[in-house]
């Protein structure tokens, strides 16, 4: 195709505005999918992206479209990964087209998502056509939330279009303008190969995929082609586009976006943002702005049945196949045994893969505390990262500990803001902004990334009855007083309830995590002391009292089902259990006495 009919685009949004919905009427209003075959949410495929409505993996779509002027038009829709936790990759993907759909639900307005992706879209220099969603709902109010959007974004927001993803109204105005007011590609056929690496996955029948986007030159079946970062060479054995199936195309040519197979045998291998050229006469310079994503959230998993360790392995580097940006090593653990330590791109990514691991591949998992990735400066003037609190290095040693330090934006409305400032605040949290969006608040804090990781999310969405949005991006590091605090069950460190606190905060952290714990264990046949500690000093304890009887005693008269009931719990129960010395502890526990309220 030649380049003045290509638009390549993506469509930024909000989490739940539509942008799921938007896309498949834009592949059923173009018949890119008979109407037979047309099934809900399209683009996105994994069970728990649907689920939770996110993305994570850059879909892609081309659409072929005949405007209103008689032309024939070759649209190219990257759905791009919808969370914070993905900022890199959505920052590449964003660099792959030239503008961008705003949706806007149009009964709510913008949000801190909206925000932080249209500000990517800004970055990318993305033309932006504004997009009203969900105009079929009494609660819909267009001229308000243009104005929002001019007010807070700061872009004309005139022409919004009007639309109900729902029931098609607009979607044929949405075309017309991706053709009239997106910009075509630019792009030079006769220069050597320089493609983008937007994602790759990894494919049970034909090994990575890798999704590109030409800047120049064309990449057909048969070329040797080198991955500028990597250094890597393969022959390319497939080229197509995806219609949303994979479909072969001869070749693609300047501005075009689709995939190619070249036997590469691990995503690792493929980093995304690199440059692709040819092994020979190959482009001079890479694409600008290429940096690997680093894990920044860390924590250890461990299998709940010491016998499902080599099931674990096994499932962790099938995931791992899929996911570059998910690092595993192996861990011991003295009261856990063995395990891995894994690295995450943030807490939401934590969250899919151990959600993964538990659904798909039925492992029962016992998570310990994540934790952030601290620098230490030893006062020998060496710097170590430390992933794990278990690893802390002698405390007389240690110079300075930084921590990651991010800038969080909080949209909420009016009535929920001071629930919002005093859990920033209660959260080491310095205020850097507060402005006004329409009826909404939006703040802007400066917070450790230590503070967030464990339940911030779920605290400020229980705090504004899940009214606030949240989005937040890593600023860098400062030093702070840190130390690390350990649990001791029965006079036993257990390793896995260790963590790195604020020294201000850890007598508060430490009451609180004995006395949760003290009612997460069950009573034992002794007395169990359970304490907190830094260093060698005891700061916070409870004492879990022994069991006097036979737990089913408690059952009133002798209701034998009842009885039988509490049993078969207690039985089910136990399976969920590790020892530590002579305690047992569930699994619930790790995660749970973490949680502040
Ligand atoms: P995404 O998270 O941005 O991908 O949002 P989805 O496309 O998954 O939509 C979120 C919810 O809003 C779903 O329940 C949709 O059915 C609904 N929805 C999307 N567009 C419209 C619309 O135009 N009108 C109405 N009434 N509901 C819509
Ligand atoms: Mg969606």
């Amino acid at each position: 195709t030649d380049l003045a009919h290509i638009r390549n685009f993506s469509i930024v949004a909000h989490i739940d505005h539509g942008k799921s919905t938007l896309a498949d009427r834009l592949i059923q209003e173009t018949k890119t999918v008979a109407d037979r075959d047309m099934k809900e949410q399209l683009l996105d495929s994994m069970d728990i992206e649907r689920e939770r409505g996110i993305t994570i993996k850059a879909q892609t779509v081309r659409l072929e479209y005949e405007a209103d002027n008689g032309e024939q038009y070759v649209l190219n829709l990257i759905d791009t990964p919808g969370h914070v936790d993905f900022a890199y990759e959505v920052s590449r993907s964003m660099r792959a087209v030239e503008g961008s759909l705003l949706v806007v639900d149009s009964t709510q307005g913008v949000e801190a998502q909206t925000l932080a992706n249209v500000y990517q879209a800004i970055d990318a220099d993305h033309e932006i056509v504004p997009v009203l969603n969900k105009i079929d709902l009494p609660a819909s109010d267009c001229e308000r939330v243009a104005e929002q959007i001019e007010d807070v974004i700061g872009i004309d927001a005139s022409g919004a279009i009007q639309v109900s993803a729902k029931t098609g109204v607009g979607i044929h105005e949405v075309l017309e303008a991706i053709v009239t007011h997106l910009p075509a590609p630019t792009g030079t056929l006769d220069a050597p190969l320089k493609a983008m690496l937007v994602d790759s996955w990894y494919d049970p029948y034909l090994g990575v995929v890798v999704l590109v986007r030409i800047m120049d030159g064309k990449l057909r079946k048969g070329d040797r082609i080198r991955m500028m970062q990597t250094g890597a060479i393969y022959p390319v054995d497939r080229v197509g586009v995806f219609r949303p199936g994979m479909m072969p195309v001869d070749e693609l040519g300047p501005g075009e976006i689709g995939f190619i197979t070249a036997s590469i045998k691990q995503v690792r291998d493929t980093k995304v943002g690199d440059t692709i050229t040819t092994e020979k006469k190959g482009c001079e310079a890479p694409l600008p702005g290429f940096h690997p994503s680093v894990p920044v959230v860390f924590c250890g998993l461990f299998p709940v049945d010491s016998n499902e360790f080599e099931d674990l392995r096994d499932a962790i580097e099938k995931l791992a196949l899929n996911d570059a940006s998910f690092s595993h090593e192996m861990e011991t653990s003295a009261a856990l045994g063995f395990g891995f330590r894994c690295g995450f791109l943030g807490l939401l990514h934590l969250e899919v893969i151990r959600d993964r691991l538990e659904r798909e591949y039925d492992i029962d998992l016992i998570t310990t505390a994540p934790s952030v990735v601290y620098q230490i400066h030893m006062k020998d003037g060496t710097l170590r990262e430390l992933h794990n609190p278990a690893d802390m290095p002698d405390p007389s040693h240690i110079e300075t500990i930084e921590e990651p330090r991010i800038k969080a934006t909080i949209l909420v409305p009016d009535d929920y803001l001071g629930d919002v400032l005093k859990l920033c605040q209660d959260r080491r949290g310095i205020q850097l902004d507060l402005t006004y969006a329409g009826s909404r608040a939006m703040v802007v804090y400066d917070l450790p990334l230590n503070e967030v990781v464990f339940d911030f999310y779920d605290r400020l969405k229980s705090v504004t009855k899940g009214y606030a949005s949240f989005d937040y991006q890593l600023t860098g590091y400062r030093a702070d007083n840190l130390v690390k605090m350990q649990i001791l069950v029965n006079e036993e460190p257990v390793d896995a309830l260790s963590i790195m606190v604020h020294r201000d905060r850890a007598e508060t952290r430490g009451r609180a995590m004995v006395e949760k714990l003290k009612d997460l264990i069950p009573r034992h046949m002794f007395k169990i002391p359970i304490q907190a500690a830094i260093g060698g000093k005891v700061i916070a304890r409870e004492t879990l009292s022994a069991l006097r009887k036979d737990v089913t005693a408690k059952c009133y008269g002798g209701d034998a089902t009842r009885k039988k009931k509490l049993l078969e719990k207690q039985k089910a129960g136990k399976k969920k259990m590790r020892q530590f010395g002579k305690v047992d502890i569930p699994q619930e526990a790790f995660i749970s006495a973490l949680k502040m309220d």
